[in-house]
């Protein structure tokens, strides 16, 4: 028993359990940062064991027999908060400029810090050797190794990851990029570092993303650039639509699309909106498919099928990414993705309010009225029975009054608004927008 003791207690395994607590607390961080991605706040109890986590590894660190190492203690504590600012940066750009109610001054420093994500955590190196060498304690050395091993695989896994696939820039897409960058393609790619841009001859190119890469960081490009959603993107935004659109109709749930997918559908004669960061569809709770049912039949079809699957139940939503599904557990590294192309699948549910059937969600939508029950809801008559809309070539599901539906969202929907975009960048692209529509009338 004293063997067993002695081996545990050796300078070794005390540094082999630290590294240990180092990786489930930065698997449990990861994980915590799925909650900003869709601009929510973290939940108390996934926040609290992130922060136990932390607490009992740093302790594992500062205390042995000796007593406590104060200056181990203060440098695992830095390295561990400066590291993890800089793995969440990309998860807190995400939120759009235009509600993030985080000061500029630190919204520059994670938009610097989200724009080299990739291998930001790499510049630890240096302060991680310096702490490793001044400081004389292996269970420090432990953390600090593990830590940037880590890194190092987050780095070099989309390294060499698959590769980019060479698309052309569409005409309006080009209008768009060109009014934002004023006339200065490669200064503007260079200052903002758009890595997707290829410019040989006066040809303009986008190398754009595939299921093997990561997807490009376009929530920075269409809010704070106010560019047009990448040719890549859009694509993937389509097969996802479709690929959601086909697991319903197999399961027999009733849906449509809604919001910004159903605006584009309706008003821009079946396309996506031109800055369209996502696809919305809704599903119907009723007889057999219940909420369980829903999320079991996603989970199966998005593992056979490469989709990754995330589940808010609190919210009533799940959503569905173009990216596959990693295995377990760095599947949670994709949380650090500056882009994600996804579909969010809001649940409604029949109800009766004021004496009316209504279909209601949770959460507010547009300017959806408020039901009875404290749900957000339309007539029941304005969405079923659904009637069906070209999109993007195809036909899909959409409400039965689609523009009495979309004028309940938006009010005046024929009126273009760049939802989500910066203000300035908004206003650079209206101009190019509205310039562009006067020639084509001329
Ligand atoms: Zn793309």
């Amino acid at each position: 028993m004293t063997g067993v003791w002695a081996i545990a207690t050796s300078p070794a395994a005390s540094a082999l359990i630290a590294a240990a607590l180092y990786v489930a607390t930065y698997l449990s961080f990861l994980r915590l940062l799925r909650y900003p991605r869709n601009w929510n706040l973290p939940t108390l109890p996934a926040s609290l064991a992130t922060a136990g986590l932390a607490a009992i590894m740093v302790a594992q660190v500062a205390l042995s027999p000796d007593g406590l190492d104060l200056t181990a203690l203060v440098v695992s504590v830095g390295f561990v908060a400066v590291l993890f600012g800089i793995i969440a940066a990309p998860a807190i750009e995400f939120r759009p400029a235009t509600r993030s109610g985080i000061r500029p001054g630190i919204r520059s420093v994670t938009g610097f810090l989200a724009r080299h994500g990739d291998y930001a955590g790499l510049w630890m190196l240096g302060p991680a050797l310096v702490a490793g060498y001044a400081v004389p304690n292996a269970r420090l050395q432990g953390v600090l190794a593990v830590a940037l091993a880590l890194e190092l695989a987050w780095f070099l896994r989309h390294r060499w990851s698959g590769r980019r696939r060479l698309y052309p820039l569409g005409d309006h897409d080009l209008l768009v990029l060109k009014a934002q960058a004023n006339g200065d393609l490669e200064g503007f790619a260079g200052r903002h570092g758009i890595r997707e841009l290829v410019l040989s001859d006066g040809a303009v190119g986008w190398l754009g993303c595939t299921k093997q890469t990561l997807p490009c960081p376009f929530n920075l490009y269409l809010g704070r650039l106010g560019l047009n959603t990448a040719p890549c993107c859009r694509e993937h935004l389509k097969d996802l639509g479709y690929f959601v659109a086909s697991c319903l109709k197999d399961m027999g749930a009733v849906h449509w699309i809604d919001g910004g997918t159903l605006l584009g559908a309706v008003r821009e004669g079946g396309k996506l909106l031109a800055w369209e960061d996502d696809i919305d569809v809704s599903v119907l709770l009723d007889g057999d498919i219940t909420w369980e049912s829903l999320v079991t039949g996603f989970a199966a079809r998005g593992a056979q099928e490469g989709y990754f699957v995330d589940v808010f139940k609190n919210k009533g939503y799940i959503t569905i990414s173009y990216d596959p599904p990693g295995s377990w557990p760095l599947r949670w590294e994709r949380y650090r993705m500056r882009g994600e192309i996804r579909l969010d699948l809001v649940v409604f549910r029949p109800a009766v309010s004021h004496g009316r059937p209504v279909l209601e969600r949770g959460l507010l939508k547009g300017a959806m009225p408020l039901t009875e029950s404290g749900g957000y809801g339309v007539a029941r008559e304005i969405v079923l029975p659904t009637g069906m809309i070209d999109f993007l070539g195809g036909r899909i599901a959409c409400p039965n009054q689609p523009e009495t539906y979309l004028r309940i969202l938006y009010g005046d929907f024929e009126q273009v608004e760049y939802t989500y975009v910066n203000a300035a960048a908004a206003e650079t692209r209206r101009q190019a927008d509205v310039a562009e529509r006067v020639d084509q009338v001329g």
